[in-house]
């Protein structure tokens, strides 16, 4: 397998951040997610953490600026220019553009998408089982409902985006964390 510059797209909940961790494990490039990075953002009480709060835990997306300008950055960084697995980011049509023009601007390209598919009420039952193991503030049933939503409204357009560009690979994401790793490797080859 030789692409290292890969995307995992799918619904909250549908097990990006966990097969995102093994593919970085394996391919020794590293793990870049917008939603750890506002986290820690709200965490240290920054100017962008205090921007971005609310949205998150109202389970809304941050604004595309925000989100470009801190997904630019981690980019930017030495560690990422063999190669990235990007958890989280692009979730719209402006933010899979942007990323296109940044990778542009360094001669490189996404080489595949990997869209983790599952059932809404699967991953609903998985993000409840999570909300009471980790706390997480979004992971409420009325903020896990609106990111469902949104994540239907403004992100699903991208596999269309990435299917036309002929880097999409659809994974079914049911069943335990060993099989769906090996369906993504099947998707990566
Ligand atoms: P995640 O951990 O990826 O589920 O992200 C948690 C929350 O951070 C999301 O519900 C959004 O509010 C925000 N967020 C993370 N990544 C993005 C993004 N690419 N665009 C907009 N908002 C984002």
């Amino acid at each position: 397998m030789s692409a290292t510059r890969l995307l995992l797209l799918g619904p909250p909940g549908a097990g990006k951040g966990t097969q995102a961790a093994r593919l970085v494990a394996r391919l020794g490039v590293p793990q870049i997610s917008t939603g750890d990075m506002l986290r820690a953002a709200v965490a240290a009480g920054t100017e962008m953490g205090r921007q971005a709060r609310a949205a998150m835990e109202s389970g809304e997306l941050v604004s595309d600026d925000v989100v470009i300008g801190v997904a630019r950055e981690r980019l930017a960084q030495k560690d990422a220019q063999e190669g990235f697995v990007l958890d989280g980011f692009p979730r719209t049509v402006v933010q899979a553009e942007a990323l296109d023009a940044i990778l542009e601007q360094t001669g490189v390209k996404l080489e595949r998408c990997v869209a983790i598919t599952v059932d809404e009420e699967v991953v609903v039952a998985r993000l409840l089982r999570r909300a009471e193991i980790e706390g997480r503030t979004d992971d409420k049933e009325d903020s896990i409902r609106t990111r469902m939503c949104v994540y239907r409204e403004q992100t699903e357009p991208l596999l269309a985006y990435y299917r036309e560009r002929g880097v999409l690979a659809e994974v079914n994401g049911e069943g335990g964390i060993e099989e769906v790793a090996l369906r993504i490797e099947g998707g990566l080859s």
